[in-house]
């Protein structure tokens, strides 16, 4: 474990907002990091800034550890989950477009790729797509597709600089040891006009405020919990002007909303997708907007 000072301000220590729910020797395990691993409610200290508001997890595993960690994720069941996010990420290229323009086979970067799901869909679109991303099993399933991913982080991608017009971060900056360095990473992969998206949880919406301490994107993978005013401001700090940032939500099929459902409060979890099951609407996707999900929409000056 490791102590980290605040990735905005600088600042030496937080106030604790959430404490440690991580019994000692249970951290660690790469299955804990998996993107569909329902480990709720487990998380190390959560502590807020008191100089600029940022809420992040501290002390920490090691951002090294973090990182070897994530290269050794293995996850089927986000296979199984395929359905649900195509059509998700189909829902956010089309907002995207809007503001950045058409495709016209223009290079689009997806940071944390995972899967490739995103990649796949933005080449279906017409970007010329590429992905990074740091688990060795995933970039193998996005290969296997015939899709460009380079396996790595952005600091060990080596990618050239001034080559994207834009890159994506589905849900990725929470995971991130150096969210301010990665960002400061893609302004300089980004050619001048180049835009930037972000989608993350907001510690500061209203359904995050009124579960508290419940609330189910407190978790262990999770190490920066950021709000619509937290990300604008590390966005500017980096160089960009945001233009937007707003809740969206995503798709998941029935089947998979009632298993998340059903790790988080088993009672009524449980019976429901027993339900769902049976009436045979496991594979029905449904839209989920809590308002705890947003997306930010950032720029490059055009020099
Ligand atoms: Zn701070």
């Amino acid at each position: 474990m490791e102590h980290v000072c605040c990735n905005l301000c600088g600042a030496e220590s937080g106030a604790v907002r959430y404490p440690c729910t991580v019994r000692q020797g249970e951290s660690g395990d790469w299955r804990a990091f998996r993107c569909t691993h329902s480990g709720y409610g487990r998380h190390h200290t959560i502590v807020q800034c008191q100089q600029c508001g940022l809420v992040y997890t501290d002390p920490r595993p090691n951002g090294h550890d973090i990182v070897e960690t994530y290269q050794a994720v293995e996850d089927p069941l986000y296979l199984e989950e395929r359905a649900g996010r195509v059509l998700t990420f189909e829902h956010h290229l089309k907002p995207l477009e809007r503001l950045t323009g058409p495709p016209n086979h223009r290079p689009l970067l997806d940071v944390g790729c995972y899967t490739g799901v995103f990649v796949e869909i933005a080449a279906r679109h017409g970007w010329d797509a590429w992905g990074v991303e740091p688990s060795r099993w995933a970039v193998e399933q996005v290969r296997a597709q015939g899709l460009h991913v380079v396996q790595g982080t952005l600091e060990t991608a080596d990618l050239p600089e001034e080559t994207f017009d834009v890159v994506t971060m589905w849900d990725v900056i929470e995971h991130l040891p150096d969210p301010r360095g990665a960002l400061e990473q893609v302004y300089r992969l980004l050619k001048p006009g180049g835009w930037v998206v972000v989608h993350t949880i907001d510690i500061e919406s209203l359904f995050a405020r009124l579960m508290g301490a419940h609330w189910p994107w407190l978790m262990e993978m999770h190490i920066y919990y950021f709000s619509r005013r937290t990300l604008r401001k590390m966005l500017e700090q980096c160089g960009f002007h945001v233009l937007s940032d707003r809740p969206q939500g995503r798709y998941l099929r029935l089947g998979y909303l009632m298993s998340r459902v059903g790790a988080l409060m088993p009672v009524a979890g449980r019976p429901a997708e027993w339900l769902v099951t049976k009436l045979g609407l496991r594979g029905l996707a449904v839209p989920v907007n809590l308002g705890d999900l947003f997306t930010a929409y950032a720029h490059k000056a055009d020099v």
